[in-house]
């Protein structure tokens, strides 16, 4: 019998001029980019924190610590992988992936089915597994000033 179980990441980034802007495992040409630790790529660091949270198995600042310099500038495709590798040992696969970027600019529809690739190839899914959504805030606020970006995303998982 096989049980379900979701969980729910959240991510926020600065972003700065003078830094690449990583999304979604997909370098977006843009005047700003997102600051952290790691390449801060805020999509992943959403579904990675969703992956541990359905798992019950902490989250990505437990497992990766911005205190550890093994993770400066890391690729946050590898955090991804390293997730993936954490919950299939725990028993768990992904079913699927739903999130929602929320930034003013650029737009990033153009830029989704490579998200989508580069995810569904880390998880070990189809495209059609991974949804990846996006949104204005509408001028309001620090997504609004351009001063930050965020990500929200669910992922469902199956244990065998
Ligand atoms: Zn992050």
């Amino acid at each position: 019998m096989s049980k379900l179980r979701i969980g729910l990441g959240v991510d926020f980034h600065q972003l700065v001029d003078g830094r690449d802007f990583w999304l979604g495992g997909v370098l977006v040409p843009h005047t700003k980019g997102a600051l952290g630790h790691s390449d801060a790529d805020v999509l992943l660091h959403a579904i990675c924190d969703a992956m541990l949270g359905a798992a019950a198995l902490g989250d990505i600042g437990t497992h990766f610590p911005d205190t550890d310099n093994t993770y400066k500038d890391i690729d946050s495709k590898i955090l991804l992988s390293r997730c993936s590798e954490l919950i299939k040992g725990n028993g768990y696969s992904v079913v699927n992936v739903d999130a929602t970027l929320c930034l003013q600019a650029p737009k990033i529809k153009p830029y989704v089915p490579q998200m989508q690739e580069v995810i569904a190839g880390r998880l070990g899914l189809t495209i059609e597994d991974v949804s990846i959504k996006a949104t204005t805030t509408e001028m309001l606020g620090f997504v609004g000033r351009e001063e930050g970006v965020v990500a929200y995303a669910n992922v469902l998982l199956e244990k065998q």
